[in-house]
């Protein structure tokens, strides 16, 4: 643990950024430290550049992961959990969860223990990285994913297991759909929305629109058609916030059409939904039509990976996790274990996700240092494996290169 640098606190509300704060980081799996290697100098790079050398980051590390289990036997440390929480502000690599089997996720883990209640993953086009659209700059969309229910607290149970069978009468004897279920093994999952999660997630979306600039559509996306009491309820309970907290500053989408022929008044945020499957065409169809979307916690992983594809690929798609007064940065891609230790993945989505984290702090300047030396890199044509694929006269760069290349360019 650090000596000379000091914790970031909160007084009456309010955080206390000091000058030399202590930021925890977490390396993550797979490639995880292949992108924390190349990230972290841009961060220092952008924090010296921008303040002249007045401020500094003194960065902390603290375990989770395989890197945790070897050193200390379990995967997520207690420790590293309180280290984060006290400490407020953080970043962290991607976390490896294996499939159908062996322990549930540490990502839905330290979002849930932390209560880190909106992953924000916003999606925006840098000129000069390639991209399957013909016009990607269209995309400009934030998404508010829901962080600690519906699949994050799912609560399932394996087939041929007593749980499971005992589920299943529950549910045919008891509830009464006695038709629903095939004979023979059935694994069963029950996936909780609540008003609570759901209106703290929408508010978060409505107050980042109405904040921001040039984002005044909020779009809550939902798969209410099939699951009315579940993803239904997302969208009813999201314009209840809509209609009864906002005033004239928030409309929904039937007032525009009803009262205002479709034309949105310039200073109010509009409140629309859409079914996630519609969702999934209509950001390639009607890019520029959608602003900030408001999810369950599963739609918002399936449209956060699509809006990335359109912007050049998960290697540049930033995210972060927001609580009360907390805020954990992070990519939105996973460990790609088949390209760890290899030196070759994209850094850009981490050190874009540490751009959140500046802006968290309200060290703007931080975050623009690295925007502009990350355009020129890229405008440079310097780049790693999946932009130089599909870039001609592209030089190919390790990941280590490349985040070198952005910290020659800072300034
Ligand atoms: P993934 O790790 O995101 O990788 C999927 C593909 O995305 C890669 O094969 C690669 O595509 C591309 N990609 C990912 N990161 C990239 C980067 N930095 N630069 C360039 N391209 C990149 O997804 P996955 O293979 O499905 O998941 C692996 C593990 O990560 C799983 O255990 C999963 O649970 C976990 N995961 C963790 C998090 C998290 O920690 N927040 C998030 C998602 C998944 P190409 O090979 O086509 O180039």
């Amino acid at each position: 643990m650090s000596t000379s640098g000091e914790q970031i606190t909160m007084e009456d509300g309010v955080l206390h950024i000091p000058d030399t704060p202590i930021i925890p980081y977490i390396e993550g799996d797979g490639v995880g430290a292949d992108i924390w290697a190349a990230a972290r100098p841009v961060f220092d790079a952008a924090v010296k550049t921008a303040y002249n050398g007045e401020r500094a980051i003194e960065w902390t590390e603290v375990l989770a992961g395989e890197k945790a289990n070897e050193h200390t036997g379990e995967l997520l440390p207690e420790e590293t959990v309180d280290t984060i929480r006290e400490h407020r502000v953080a970043i962290k690599g991607p976390l490896t969860t294996p499939v159908g089997a062996g322990f549930r996720s540490l990502n839905v883990a330290l979002r849930q223990k932390l209560d880190l209640y909106a992953n924000v993953r916003p999606t925006y086009y840098i000129d000069g990285v390639p991209s399957p659209m013909k016009d990607p700059g269209q995309m400009d969309m934030v998404a508010f994913r829901e962080n600690t229910e519906d699949v994050y607290a799912g609560i399932e149970w394996k087939a041929g297991t007593e749980g499971a069978e005992k589920v299943r009468r529950f549910v045919e004897e008891e509830m009464g759909f006695d038709e629903t279920i095939h004979d023979g093994p059935v694994g069963i999952g029950i996936k909780p929305i609540t008003e609570f999660g759901t209106k703290r997630l929408v508010r978060e979306a409505i107050d980042y629109a109405l904040e921001s600039d040039g984002h005044q559509f909020v779009t809550l996306v939902h798969k209410g058609n099939i699951m009315k009491f579940t993803e239904g309820a997302f969208r009813d309970w999201g314009y209840e916030v809509a209609r009864e907290e906002y005033g004239d500053e928030v409309i929904t989408e039937d007032t525009l059409w009803e009262e205002r022929d479709g034309d949105p008044p310039e200073d109010a945020v509009v409140v629309n939904d859409r079914i996630a499957d519609n969702m999934l065409q209509q950001i390639q169809t009607r890019t520029d039509q959608y602003d900030v979307l408001a999810m369950p916690n599963l739609n918002g992983d399936y449209l956060s990976d699509a809006c990335g594809a359109q912007i050049g690929g998960l290697g540049v798609a930033p995210g972060a996790n927001f609580g009360t007064a907390a805020c954990l940065a992070e990519p939105v891609h996973g460990s790609a274990n088949k390209y760890a230790g290899q030196d070759k993945v994209n850094p850009s989505a981490l050190i874009l996700s540490g751009r959140l984290m500046f802006e968290y702090m309200g060290w703007d300047e931080a975050s623009d240092a690295i925007l502009d030396a990350l355009e020129t890199t890229i405008a440079q044509k310097r780049v790693t494996y999946d932009f130089e694929r599909n870039l001609e006269g592209a030089e190919l760069l390790t990941c280590s290169e490349f985040g070198q290349a952005v910290v020659e360019n800072m300034g």
